[in-house]
């Protein structure tokens, strides 16, 4: 090790999470000095600018409702009064549901409890569907292939209207500067965490320290040059979380998988472009971001470019081995032709013969209950788990983390609701499972 530095706190990956727990860290702790690193050369290049960056406040659980809708709120607030351009569009979640899934207890209390959290919804059926969306095939009947490929038709709709989509890479630049403007320390990027710093408390300089017996707490990391002390090491790492941890003998109890989207480009092509317009769910001429009622398709309406970006959040099947293979950030584009574009094809068949212009990958990282962690440890402290919604969620977490490093039993949230601090911990965890997954 050539040099060793010293900070207050260091928060190791600048992405939308890194940045937002960065900024209300050094906001409300305006003396500490905070160094912010990143591997990679940018902010915000790893999951969240592989992301679909759509927002919905559409939770089951209430812990996700709130972690959503504040932080939903509070991207507007950026928009609207701070007149920071996110390009964000309330354009709306819709999700297709079969009969049988409308009818289902998990979604009757997935609506009950977001009536009684006073969250907008409008149910469809299928014929006030098919008057809006044209293009939508609501009809099966004899379709053996549909049959074949376990296809539900669709009988209903439930639409979110304050619900959108922005771009990632200006929430992150949002953060960065606020950041910045704060900080005394410049965030360093290409700069990786190579491990943490598990030292003996008290150190007693023993050889083979620290031993069973001793008290033990994280110092800093370790990076291919440096060795980087702090008080307090944040790490929202996300998908790679346990490379740090796991070393280190302690279980995130997180795993992260493989997701895909694929950009397809409606330009010129006039029944796709009706739908991108579709006129009747909100005040935009724009299709919400829609979720098919099976197999996990989804795809996000992308005004800018005149297209779709199609997803699939697909479940047994595919392995928890995101980031175990050099190729993780490259989309298989046997993927779209064999397992997404068939089923999109007979829902909307005005995507038949639509090739992806584009397409990569990225990871989501998985809680147990799909409810982010945010809790301290000796020396450490850890927010990750964001399970496929982290820039929904991203503002509402890192309030919670500034919260816990403050030894706040509370933090209060964008619009003044306030959630326990250790809510979101491993050992004092107050959540509910959420079903409602994408
Ligand atoms: C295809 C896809 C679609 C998605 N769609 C949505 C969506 O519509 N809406 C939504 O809310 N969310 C979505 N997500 C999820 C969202 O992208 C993540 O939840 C969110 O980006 C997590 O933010 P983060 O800051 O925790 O992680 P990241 O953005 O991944 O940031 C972690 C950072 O840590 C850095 N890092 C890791 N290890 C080290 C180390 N050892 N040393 C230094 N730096 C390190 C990485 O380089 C990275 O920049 C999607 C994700 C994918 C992949």
């Amino acid at each position: 090790m050539s040099s060793t530095e010293n900070y207050d706190i260091i928060v190791v990956g600048a992405g939308v999470v890194g940045l937002a727990t960065a900024y209300y860290l050094q906001k409300n702790s305006p003396n500490k000095t905070i160094l912010l690193v990143d591997r990679l050369p940018a902010a915000g290049q790893g999951n969240t600018a592989m992301s679909a960056a759509a927002v919905r406040n559409m939770f089951a659980s209430s812990t996700n409702q709130l972690l959503t809708d504040s932080s939903i709120k509070f991207i507007e607030h950026i928009q609207e009064d701070l007149h920071f351009d996110l390009t964000f569009e309330k354009c709306g979640y819709l999700w297709l549901l079969s009969d049988k899934q409308f009818t289902d207890p998990s979604v009757k209390m997935w609506m009950q409890r977001m009536t009684a959290s006073g969250i907008k919804y409008t149910a469809y059926d299928k014929h006030q569907l098919k008057k809006i969306i044209p293009s939508l095939n609501v009809d099966f009947t004899g379709d053996e292939e549909a049959q074949l490929m376990n296809l539900q038709e669709v009988s209903y709709g439930l639409f979110g209207p304050d619900c959108g989509v922005l771009d990632p890479t200006k929430l992150v630049d949002f953060y960065l500067q606020e950041f910045t403007k704060l900080s005394k320390v410049k965030p360093r990027f290409g700069v990786e965490v190579k491990s943490l710093l598990l030292e003996a408390d008290p150190r007693l300089d023993l050889p083979g320290e620290p031993l069973i017996w001793q008290n033990k707490r994280v110092n800093g990391v370790r990076t291919a040059t440096k060795e980087l002390r702090a008080e307090t090491v944040v790490l929202a790492t996300d998908a790679w979380t346990n490379r740090l941890l796991d070393p280190i003998g302690f279980d995130s109890e997180t795993k992260a998988k493989k997701r895909q989207l694929f950009v397809i480009h409606a330009a010129e092509k006039k029944p796709l472009l009706d739908l991108l317009y579709t006129r009747g769910f909100s005040s935009r001429a724009s299709i919400p971001f829609t979720i098919l009622p099976s197999a996990g398709v989804y795809f996000r309406p992308q005004l800018q470019e005149k297209g779709f970006w199609v997803g699939c959040a697909d479940k047994v099947g595919r392995a928890y081995d995101y980031v175990q293979t050099d190729s993780y950030a490259t989309a298989e584009m046997a993927y779209y032709e064999n397992s997404i574009y068939p089923v999109l094809a007979k829902y909307f068949p005005v995507f038949q013969g639509a090739r992806p212009a584009n397409s990569w990958g990225g990871g989501y990282n998985y809680s147990p209950d799909a409810i982010p962690f945010a809790y301290k440890e000796s020396g450490f402290m850890v927010v990750n788990g964001t399970s496929g919604s982290g820039i929904m969620k991203a503002d509402a977490v890192a309030r919670i983390v500034d919260a816990l490093y403050r030894g706040q039993p509370e933090a209060e949230l964008f619009g003044g609701k306030r959630m326990p601090s250790n809510a979101l911990s491993m050992k004092q965890r107050k959540v509910e499972i959420e079903s409602v997954i994408i």
